[in-house]
């Protein structure tokens, strides 16, 4: 509001109504940024591993008309102007939409690639730990490169698939036990030499078993004392208040578990942050800001008037390597290029890759204030100041002048500000799915993303128009690309 309105014939009238305008403007755009990455909370506070992940991103699906197919058997005949989508082992998601005016001589797949996967302690095939100095805790491994500090005292639970047999069937089922189940603490700070605290370093192995209970809870005893005989080998080796968590929590019975893959999380849930309510804080910040926004872009498009099949392949697996049969170095892209092609009539694919592209879209490193030299000045990307372009001209990105050109061009369109980013000549340098997938497709790929702090921190941070960025690249992607093609000579 203003404190001051001049009469209407006051040059000061039309000043303050053109202020009055502008601020009002902001505050819309403000208000709908923030309701977005509200809205981001809540995919990201249920999406506590890659199952639940590619589970959330279903349900958004769904609810936009999309309809599954079964990555097991044939895919139907595909309608034109129809969205479908399938997962791999529930930790990778495919979806697309098919362009109601799709030519069968004369298309393109439009990909946006992501991960589900973050850094994580990952449950041991054998969970059971001896007790220590009356504690009983669960054997974990380290998934990934986590900041594993940073997962000292945090009130952590547990998530994930697990296997479920049903007579002589097995089903998978989701887990999320959502109370603070587990913790793994500090050596308190009077028992640690000044020395110790200085180099405070973590042994993987060592240090990182979660404490669930003590061995007085008398729960425990008696699951000790239960009828372990009947339990299998494999069962044998879990640890028993886990087994009975899981079981009461899917309301099965312990015999029934045949196996899992469980995984701990933050029980902390997302939320804005600052003082102006533009930040993102939260866990797995890297990458399913990118899946929520890339899902949220592909629900809302509208094939009716596309040409081409818009589509996002979430992977698992990145973190490790991408090396895994639903990972960015499986056939899994490849196969649904091939596979929806098919579908449509369509089984010489040189052409439909040549007319591809794909947004490889990993979180990028902005610049933190109290380490501003870890960036090369000119390539140093800062909170809330728009999309990523990564490039490295050892490969390890995979933007070329052309693709950067593309993002640049529907960034500019958009009205998306753009960012670029090179690793300093004297740092390591990261990757992501990008190379993997150009090497393996032979299409156009780009590297970009959006930018945050605390990379593979127990808990990252993002700026909430970063995130609108993100999401209206997207779209932008979707809606604009091929007409930015076509004016592309070879
Ligand atoms: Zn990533």
């Amino acid at each position: 509001m203003f404190p001051y309105v001049p009469s209407s014939s006051c040059w000061l009238y039309s000043f303050f109504s053109f202020l009055h305008h502008i601020a009002k403007k902001r505050s819309v755009m403000t208000n709908s940024r923030l309701a977005f990455a509200e809205k981001a909370c809540s995919y990201l506070s249920a999406s506590t591993d890659p199952f639940h992940a590619v589970h959330q991103a279903i349900q958004k699906l769904e609810a936009a008309g999309f309809q599954a197919l079964q990555y097991r058997h044939n895919f139907p005949a595909l309608q034109k102007g129809g969205k479908y989508y399938y997962t791999v082992h529930h930790s990778t998601l495919v979806a697309f939409t098919v362009g109601n005016k799709v030519a069968k001589d004369d298309f393109g797949f439009h990909l946006i690639g992501g991960h589900t996967d973050s850094p994580n302690l990952a449950v041991k095939p054998n969970s059971k730990k001896p007790p220590k100095q009356g504690c009983v805790q669960l054997a974990v491994a380290c998934y990934g490169g986590g900041l594993w500090h940073t997962w000292f005292d945090r009130d952590l639970s547990i998530s994930g698939k697990v296997l479920i047999r049903n007579g002589e069937t097995l089903e998978p089922k989701l887990v999320q036990i959502r109370d603070p189940v587990a913790r793994v603490s500090t050596l308190c700070i009077h028992l640690q030499s000044p020395d110790e605290r200085a180099a405070f370093k973590v042994n993987t192995e060592d240090h990182t078993s979660p404490i669930l209970a003590t061995t007085t809870t008398t729960a425990q005893q008696e699951l000790e004392k239960g009828a372990t005989e009947q339990l299998d080998a494999w069962q044998q080796g879990q640890e028993p208040a886990l087994m009975q968590r899981i079981a009461r929590e899917l309301q099965v019975d312990v015999h029934q578990i045949a196996d899992f893959e469980l995984s701990l999380y933050d029980t902390q849930p997302a939320a804005i942050g600052g003082l102006n309510q533009e930040f993102l804080y939260s866990a797995r910040l890297d990458n399913l800001a990118t899946v929520f926004c890339a899902v949220e872009a592909l629900a809302a498009h509208d094939p009716a008037d596309d040409t081409d099949i818009a589509m996002i392949c979430c992977f698992d697996h990145e973190e490790v390597g991408s090396v895994s049969s639903h990972g960015a170095g499986s056939p899994v892209m490849g196969e649904a290029i091939r596979r929806v092609s098919a579908a449509l009539g369509v089984t010489e694919l040189s052409t439909v890759k040549a007319k591809s592209f794909c947004l490889s879209i990993d979180q990028a490193h902005a610049v933190h204030p109290n380490y501003a030299s870890k960036h090369d000045s000119q390539h140093a990307p800062v909170l809330n100041h728009g999309l990523v372009v990564k490039t490295n001209c050892n490969q390890r990105y995979t933007t070329n002048s052309l693709t950067g050109f593309v993002v640049r061009e529907i960034a500019r369109q958009k009205d998306i500000p753009i960012q670029e980013f090179a690793v300093r000549n004297d740092c390591p340098c990261g990757s992501t799915i990008g190379p993997t997938i150009s090497a393996r497709l032979g299409i156009r790929v780009v590297d970009a993303g959006m930018p945050q702090l605390s990379m593979h921190s127990c808990r990252e941070v993002m700026g909430i128009t970063d995130l609108s960025h993100g999401y209206n690249l997207f779209r932008g992607f979707f809606e604009n690309f091929r007409s930015i093609d076509n004016n592309i000579h070879d």
